[in-house]
């Protein structure tokens, strides 16, 4: 039986961050994922790679390119015409760079000498793992672990009375592979991903209406952002209805019948094709924890500590499968620290600072509280606020939608937590999370100097705005 220091189940953004830094500290390491590919092949890179982050961002940016041809090239004395439209060339793009990334990390394990074992991974008592074919290639096989991180993710949530046949009625996944743009467009969920996905089909032509169950527009996210989200979407065309409750979606002719309720009674909605984005689930299922006595929660998380130590020694969890917010960059540093603690390291992971991106246009981002949050804890704090419309950048580029919140302690003037909506948020949110893991004040973002003209002068005159000291404003 082959032995390692290091088994890791689940080859994502979680599970192939902790096998190369297993292996780069010098831990004999395998990795067990059971993906299978469209091409029928095995790949690494989990749901991130090959059907959430990466693909999702590929057509966002085709979608993005599309969308300033055709509404935004005019006033900028740019004329196109002919313009065309080939869904097929832009998914085989997507395909591309998402077959590129999973080629690369599959290079990775190759420099850093990780095994990749090809098949279903299965806990076995004694720190085995047994390894079964999926595809019905290869022989079974058990490994000896002397620690095991178990990094098996999560999959798309779905409702009872619907079938996702990937055609008509789709997942996540599904709606990263339409051959055409459809014309009517329902996605159940106004969530990260629901809308993300929403978004890319309405600036490809789609009409697109979104139901959403709860009251609450992004529920998570500062206030005054989502009520200037959910403005500027509507404006764009997406057809938001919030407090409506899907029941059921069957499959008519040509398109699909949706059943919602709202407060004014039943409603029925017909598409051409609809996205079910109701959330995802941990995904444990094969995973023999009963067997083995590893303790999963009501909710189907494995159960971790700070650490992500599960309830059986040397056993590990870690990324979509714990609690905590179901992002990559999370899986991915709480697999670098679990790697760095069995090599003996005292590493830990912020929770605190961990940053959230919807992908929409604008994007929304923020790390840290919201001022919601802070009244719940009744903690005394202060905010700034800064317009896009003030800002030169903003205004040479036309994207003057949406604003910087910086919000800070009362009393010291630590910041507390930052909110951006807004072009190019998502790389901006970076100097706030690392202002937030130095503990810096409002007055330490003030101080610091920034390009002009750049976005990051947004985030700049909010700090100072927190003191009533915007410039330009
Ligand atoms: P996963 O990526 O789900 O990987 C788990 C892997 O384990 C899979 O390959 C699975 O096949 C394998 N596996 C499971 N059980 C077993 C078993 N028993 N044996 C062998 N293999 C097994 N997050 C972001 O941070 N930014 C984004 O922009 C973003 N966009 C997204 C867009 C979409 C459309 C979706 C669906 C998700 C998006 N996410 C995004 C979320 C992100 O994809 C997840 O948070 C991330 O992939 C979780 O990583 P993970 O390693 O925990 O699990
Ligand atoms: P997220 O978890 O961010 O992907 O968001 C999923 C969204 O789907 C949440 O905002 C839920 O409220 C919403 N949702 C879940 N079930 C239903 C349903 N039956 N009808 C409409 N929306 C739903």
């Amino acid at each position: 039986m082959k032995e390692f220091d290091v088994v890791v189940i689940g080859g994502g953004p979680a599970g192939y961050v902790a096998a190369i830094r297993s292996a780069q500290l010098g831990l004999s390491t395998a990795l067990v994922d059971e993906y299978v590919g469209k091409d029928g092949k095995h790949a690494l890179g989990g749901t991130c790679l090959n059907a959430g982050c990466i693909p999702s961002k590929a057509l966002l940016d085709s979608s993005e390119h599309y969308h300033r041809v055709k509404h935004k090239f005019g006033s900028h004395g740019i004329t196109a015409t002919g313009l065309t439209l080939d869904v097929s060339k832009m998914i085989e793009r997507k395909d591309k760079i998402v077959s590129t990334l999973t080629k690369g990390v599959a290079g990775l394990f190759k420099k850093n000498k990780i095994t990749w074992l090809q098949g279903h991974g299965r806990l076995e008592l004694g720190m085995k793992v047994r390894v079964s074919p999926v595809a019905g290639e290869g022989e079974e096989e058990v490994v000896q672990a002397k620690h095991i991180i178990l990094a098996t993710g999560s999959v798309p949530r779905t409702l009872p009375n619907l079938t996702i046949d990937q055609e008509k009625v789709v997942d996540s996944t599904g709606a990263l592979e339409f051959k055409e743009v459809p014309k009517r467009l329902g996605v159940i969920g106004a969530g990260v991903i629901g809308l993300e996905l929403g978004s890319v089909w309405s600036r490809l032509g789609a009409e697109v209406v979104v139901l959403e169950a709860m009251d609450d527009f992004l529920a998570m996210t500062d206030e005054q952002i989502a009520a200037e989200a959910l403005k500027e979407f509507k404006r764009q065309g997406l057809d938001i209805h919030l407090g409506a409750r899907v029941n059921k979606a069957d499959v008519s002719g040509a398109g699909v019948v949706v059943d919602y309720e709202d407060a004014e009674g039943e409603h029925q909605l017909e598409v051409d094709k609809l996205v079910v984005a109701v959330g995802r689930k941990p995904h444990t299922d094969g995973l023999n924890s009963t067997e083995v006595d590893l303790f999963v929660d009501e909710s189907g998380y494995i159960h971790v500590d700070e650490f992500c130590c599960t309830n059986i020694p040397d056993i590990y969890a870690i990324g979509d499968v714990v609690r905590g917010p179901m992002l990559a960059h999370k899986g991915s540093e709480e697999g670098i620290m679990v790697a760095e603690r069995i090599a003996g390291k005292k590493t830990r992971v912020n929770h605190d600072t961990i940053p959230w991106v919807i992908y929409t246009w604008p994007e929304i981002a923020w790390v840290g509280k919201t001022e919601k949050a802070l009244k719940k804890e009744a903690r005394e704090f202060q905010s700034g606020t800064f317009p896009m419309r003030a800002s030169g950048r903003a205004l040479a580029m036309e994207e003057t939608v949406g604003l910087v919140k910086v919000i800070t302690d009362a009393g010291t003037d630590e910041i507390l937590g930052v909110h951006i909506f807004g072009a190019a948020a998502s790389e901006l949110i970076a100097e706030a999370v690392v202002a937030m893991e130095y503990k810096a004040s409002a007055e330490d973002l003030a101080c610091i100097v920034h390009a002009h003209p750049t976005m990051s002068e947004a985030v700049h005159e909010a700090a100072l705005g927190v003191h009533k000291r915007s410039l330009h404003i």
